[in-house]
């Protein structure tokens, strides 16, 4: 018998009782004791759901109450010192080191590879000890052993763990701690063996990144060293190939590996002919990153040569955790029909698995209702007409060149836009969103539910719009916005007014600790039947003589935060959205608006993990945001806006972009993108964020001031932009207001040094001579 396993459930429980029992004990409304017995609760119910799948070994230890790889840091006990002083119960801790204290700021926080889940950074320095300082995993195998269920434990490899935290100081590296890390992750091993457990699953989901030689050296020392005081390790990959590592892999010794055939089906020839004949081969089928159905004959056919060759020692899977997809999709009684017969939540995709494994092991005979179900729901999506819109293709087939350039080069649109804008030098704006008070949120949640009438709802955004616009002709900003309040979030409503997506009712995912988010699903080809921001936007530059400032989401960014369509390229699809945008950027154009963003804040993140595959990902990506972008003529201003990332291994990519001006997050790390701007002269205007807007603290304007001066080192002043990091929707209005007139007079200040003709020598000194010295 092929033996069926499960990498990891979603956490957040089907009505999300998770998110709702952190929430209420956060805000004291339940005791510990109380959100213990929910974690329980929840914990049990998906045991259940996992074997009522028909799963053979169901993963323990994939729970956590805030995040896995927090999780690992209290199992080894590397609390980061600056947290020394705080007592209290271990839950306490967890969610001092997630959340901050008054004193400390929380963890850091960053995204988990390519998904939208992000994961507590772990804190290195040369004083870090480990110990093994929770007992929390081994009390969950005691649990899940009491209730019967046949477990795999499950840990983040000591690899992975290292790899993924940050030193906090200079010149020393993580790697170095493996030697105290292996004795601890020996005694975490013994013990569960000595539990009785069969299996673990140890995670090394790194081996998929271009990993630098000392890393990829250390497994093997790092693996002689736990095997040999382990039950059956199985070392697990996912989100990419790693048949590069295949030799170093297949001599390891562990007792089985899992691949993820989903993301990267031809790895398995590297694998497969010479697999050693002791060590089981876990080949991850079925798509753990996305919600449709698999193709239940092709995934058959596909994995028959390796039964064939390896029997019993062929072990099923998801292609990654199931922590990426929602629940089940039994919850979408409100689905449409024909839609929802095209998809899989995790229930479902763990049922896909107990199927192939039956008709592996035991015949095709035995599962043919559910292959001809699989058959008829395949034909279905691939004949039917929903996913297919001539027009869409026809002007997708007709694109050219010239739809992908602006008129001219920037330096001529400079001039043209500003003879129409006149803005004065480092003119100040904001990144679209103005705080979302509770009153905001009541009036959209309202006209949902069909209690405001659309004529009261538009009053009330009206009302909003308006006094939005008032507080930033007070406070002297140059390029207003209207501050966003229509939307809930910025891929969603978008999203719900293009054809081709489809919303779920319960589709819910975990992006962080309580937070969830349900993403769209992109079904069909995407095209915008009318106008989504036009009214809101005209509007509002009907109350000001200021240039309003049209604020759409970018196709890069819808695409990496939606489900998307796997029976078309990524880039093909992107296009698409991208020509969507386009129509609502030309009509915004026509009613007169001046100053245009498409914000791509996701941009760096859909960046492939290894090199090979960056080239082709950047060049459909840079396609696509200037097809949206470049229907406009020269006076029209493209802003483009990122953020969460790293940029300075793309900026020439960002620079393709070819927006009039970008602004970004900086303020977080400030220096090292300040670095990528000495290094690489980017030709268009840039406004790098001065104040960090994750926090309610206000920055003064002798601080974004000093900021501004480091920036005019690798900047020139005409190229300039004055603006915060990113949108100011999670504020309150009294911090943004403060801090938005400190960055308005601290823009006013260095204007006013830079004119007088003292300043404007110093400057252009500065500036030309393109010396670089390292701001601090
Ligand atoms: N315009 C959006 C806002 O201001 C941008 C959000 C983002 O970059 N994530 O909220
Ligand atoms: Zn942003």
């Amino acid at each position: 018998m092929v033996t069926t396993h499960n990498l990891g459930f979603p956490r957040i429980g089907r009505g999300r009782e998770l998110k709702r029992a952190l929430e209420a004990f956060w805000a004291g409304k339940i005791d510990e004791p109380a959100l213990r017995e929910a974690a329980l609760r929840l914990r049990a119910g998906r045991r259940q759901q996992q074997r009522q799948a028909g799963i053979d070994l169901v993963p323990v230890g994939d729970f956590a109450l805030y995040d896995h790889v927090l999780a690992t840091t209290l199992l080894v006990g590397a609390v980061p010192p600056r947290f020394a002083g705080i007592g209290g119960s271990e839950i306490e801790l967890e969610f001092a080191l997630a959340r901050g204290t008054g004193e400390q700021p929380a963890m850091e926080m960053t995204k988990w590879f390519d998904t939208n889940y992000h994961y507590i950074v772990p804190e290195f320095s040369a004083a870090t000890e480990f110990r093994v300082a929770s007992t929390r995993l081994f009390d969950e195998i005691d649990e899940a052993r009491a209730c019967g269920t046949r477990s795999k434990a499950v840990l983040p490899g000591p690899l992975s763990y290292l790899y993924l935290g940050k030193e906090t100081a200079p010149g020393f590296d993580r790697l170095d701690l493996l030697p105290q890390l292996l004795p601890v992750y020996r005694e975490i091993v013994a013990r569960i063996g000595a539990m009785g457990v069969e299996w673990i699953q140890i995670d090394e989901p790194i081996l998929a990144l271009d990993l630098p030689p000392r890393w990829t050296g250390a497994f093997a020392t790092a693996y002689n060293e736990l095997a040999p005081h382990a039950p059956p390790l199985l070392l697990t990959t996912y989100f990419g190939a790693v048949d590069k590592q295949a030799v170093l892999l297949k001599e390891l010794p562990v007792a089985g590996l899992h691949l993820d055939l989903v993301r990267a089906p031809q790895q398995l020839d590297a694998f497969l002919p010479d697999y050693p004949d002791d060590k089981v081969l876990s080949l991850g089928v079925v798509d753990g990153r996305n919600v449709w159905r698999s193709d239940l004959r092709r995934t058959l056919a596909q994995l028959r040569p390796a039964y064939e060759r390896l029997g019993e020692r062929l072990w099923l899977a998801p292609g990654c955790s199931l922590l990426h997809v929602p629940i089940d999709l039994a919850l979408e009684t409100e689905l449409d029909p024909e839609l929802k017969q095209w998809l899989a939540f995790a229930v479902q995709k763990l049922e896909e698995i107990d199927v192939l494994r039956r008709g592996l092991s035991e015949g095709e005979l035995v599962i043919r209702s559910e292959l001809a179900a699989s058959d008829r729901a395949v034909e279905a999506r691939h004949t039917s007409s929903r996913t297919h819109d001539e027009a869409v293709r026809r002007r997708l087939a007709r694109l050219n060149a010239a739809d992908e350039r602006r008129a001219s080069p920037f330096i001529d649109r400079k001039k043209r836009q500003q003879e129409r804008l006149r803005l004065p030098l480092l003119p100040t704006t904001t990144i679209g969103s103005f705080p979302q008070t509770p009153e905001i949120r009541a009036a959209r949640a309202r006209f949902r539910a069909g209690a405001l009438s659309a004529e009261d709802y538009r009053t009330s955004m009206h009302d909003e719009i308006r006094a939005v616009v008032e507080r930033q002709e007070a406070i002297g900003l140059d390029v207003l916005v209207h501050g966003e309040a229509e939307r809930n979030d910025m891929v969603e409503y978008f999203g719900e007014q293009l054809a081709g997506f489809m919303f779920t009712r319960d589709g819910w995912v975990q992006s962080y600790g309580s937070r969830c988010v349900k993403p769209p699903i992109i079904f069909g080809d995407v095209s915008r039947p009318a106008p989504m921001t036009v009214a809101w936007t005209s509007y509002a530059q009907s109350l000001t003589e200021r240039p309003m400032k049209g604020m759409l989401t970018g196709p890069v960014t819808i695409l990496q935060w939606s489900f998307v369509r796997d029976d078309q390229p990524r880039a093909e699809t992107a296009l698409q959205i991208a020509l969507a945008i386009r129509d609502e950027v030309c009509d915004l154009e026509r009613a007169g608006i001046g100053i245009i963003q498409i914000d791509e804040p996701a941009f760096r993140e859909g960046l492939p993990f290894t090199s090979d595959q960056r080239h082709d990902y950047l060049e459909w990506a840079i396609r696509a945001f200037r097809v949206a972008s470049s229907g406009v003529g020269d006076a029209t201003q493209i802003h483009t806006h990122m953020c969460y990332s790293e940029f300075n291994d793309i900026l020439r990519a960002i620079a393709q972009l070819d927006a009039d001006v970008i602004t970004i997050e900086t303020s977080r790390s400030r220096m090292e993108l300040l670095k990528g701007f000495a290094g690489f002269d980017y030709p268009n205007d840039i406004g790098p964020g001065v104040y960090d807007i994750h926090s309610p603290r206000v920055p003064d304007e002798a601080e974004m001031l000093r900021l501004l001066e480091t920036a005019l080192r690798v900047i020139p002043a005409q190229r300039l932009w004055v603006n915060p990091d990113c949108g100011l929707k999670t504020r309150g209005w009294p911090e943004t207001q403060a801090a938005l007139r400190h960055m308005v007079d601290a823009a006013r200040v260095l204007r006013e040094r830079l004119q007088s003709p003292a300043g404007a020598e110093r400057l252009s000194c500065a500036v030309e001579s393109g010396e670089y010295t390292d701001p601090v």
